[in-house]
């Protein structure tokens, strides 16, 4: 390999080479002429040299015919095989991880700023429908399912539920992450298994809870008339008949909520529609609550702010403000104060029920909407209670786009807000 150095002596010796042989020949000017006619020579062969090899793609290089370049070329050569290897281990990389997308059981979809498919995998493919020619085609042309494109322009947060546009009766769950500036990477399951366990669970539920009615009710129907029938038993029979009675009472309450609950869980299709009259409601709620609490002489205030009332199932939506209402009652020490209201403002409808009851400690909170969640179970029972007021209360409000709130503090009270949107008023 040549370096700088190497050429000037090599300049230096063919200069005095030709004086030599001018002054030999005694032809001066023959000896400029000479000399400057091989150093063109040798860079005219070196430039023609590097052109062919740059032309072969950098491969082969003769050094002995690129004279002056050689060196010069040799770098550039180096450089090239560095630069080569470098994104062919890139190459690979990108391979690796390419295989190992398609390789994913679920489905990755790339929609890029300007809403072009940049790339998915076999999972989205085989979920969603698409082919490889959609690869560069805008999202909105290929996938014409409303609420993918509602979740792809952040008009829907969550993930979404739909059946797969490619094969029927199979569920699939969209997941929306965004990446990159304004890039979207859709994450598609087929949730169809999860879904059917779910549905298989809740089926036993609700026909456990179905079968035990009858036999309850026939149980309680006895127990009632042999209680009711004077003479009929014996005074040492009188309390456990009253204690059956009260359990059997207990056990139709807790299969009433269960039924509600698989209800609740069960239908995906958007409940009944009534005008509820909400005052109205709540007005008989309140006087349903001064009974419970009968000697207790809970003091029990009711303000409607206003008239409005909501679209709404009646018979859930008063399921709902009932709980609340008797939990108050329940977990409020006699003469306690239980207030109930119902107001609007710009952000929708409110319903707040605050007692001055035995509060909940923080770390209860965020499970008291769990089914059979209890601070207290003896007391929850001894109040009559089944442990799953709460969750039905979350779950009827979860159906009518509201939600529930809870702020408490122990030995000071509670106070349960449920707030409507605004779509949800009259
Ligand atoms: P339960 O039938 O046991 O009352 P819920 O689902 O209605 O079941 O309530 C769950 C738990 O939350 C209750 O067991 C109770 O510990 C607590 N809780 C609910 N409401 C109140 C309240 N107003 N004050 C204090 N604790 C409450």
């Amino acid at each position: 390999m040549r370096s700088v150095r190497d050429e000037v002596i090599t300049l230096f010796w063919m200069a005095a080479l030709a004086v030599f042989l001018s002054w030999l020949l005694n032809a001066w000017h023959w000896g400029g002429w000479l000399l400057v006619l091989v150093i063109s020579l040798r860079w005219l062969l070196g430039l023609w040299m590097a052109e062919n090899w740059l032309r072969s793609g950098g491969r082969r290089l003769n050094a002995l015919w690129a004279g002056p370049l050689a060196d010069f070329l040799y770098a550039v050569s180096r450089l090239l095989m560095r630069e080569r290897k470098q994104s062919q281990q890139l190459l690979g990389r990108a391979r690796y991880f390419k295989n190992a997308a398609e390789a994913l059981p679920e489905g990755v979809l790339a929609v890029d700023s300007q809403g072009y498919i940049a790339w998915f995998n076999q999972g989205a493919m085989r979920l969603l429908g698409l082919r490889r020619r959609n690869r560069g085609q805008a999202v909105e042309r290929v996938l014409r399912l409303p609420d993918v494109l509602a979740l792809l322009s952040g008009e829907i947060s969550g993930p979404i539920e739909l059946e797969s546009p490619v094969s029927a009766g199979r569920v699939i769950e969209l997941e929306l992450t965004p990446f990159l500036q304004g890039h979207r990477l859709v994450m598609i399951r087929d949730i169809t298994a999860f879904k059917r366990n779910d549905a298989v669970r809740r089926d036993f539920v609700a026909n456990a809870s179905h079968e035990l009615r009858t036999p309850l009710t026939v149980m309680q129907g006895y127990v009632e008339t042999m209680l009711d029938t004077p003479g009929c038993h014996h005074d040492v029979w009188h309390k456990p008949l009253q204690q059956m009675h009260n359990q059997a009472e207990r056990m139709r309450k807790i299969v009433e909520d269960m039924l509600m609950l698989s209800t609740l869980e069960g239908t995906d299709h958007r409940l009944k529609q009534d005008v509820v009259a909400v005052p109205e409601l709540l007005a008989q709620i309140a006087q349903e609550a001064i009974q419970l609490s009968g000697v207790r002489h809970h003091q029990i205030h009711l303000v409607c702010e206003t008239q409005a009332g909501l679209l709404g199932h009646e018979e859930y939506l008063r399921s709902a403000f009932t709980n609340l209402v008797s939990n108050a009652v329940r977990y409020t020490p006699d003469e306690g104060c239980i207030d109930i209201r119902w107001w609007q403002d710009e952000q929708g409808l409110h319903l707040s029920v605050c007692d001055s009851g035995i509060g909940i400690a923080p770390e209860h909170l965020p499970r008291i909407m769990e089914r059979f969640y209890r601070v207290d179970s003896a007391r929850s029972r001894a109040t009559g209670g089944t442990g799953l007021g709460l969750a039905i209360t979350r779950h009827v409000l979860e159906r009518h786009n509201a939600l529930l709130q809870v702020e408490s503090a122990l030995g000071k009270g509670s106070c349960f807000s449920c707030h409507f949107a605004h779509n949800a008023d009259l």
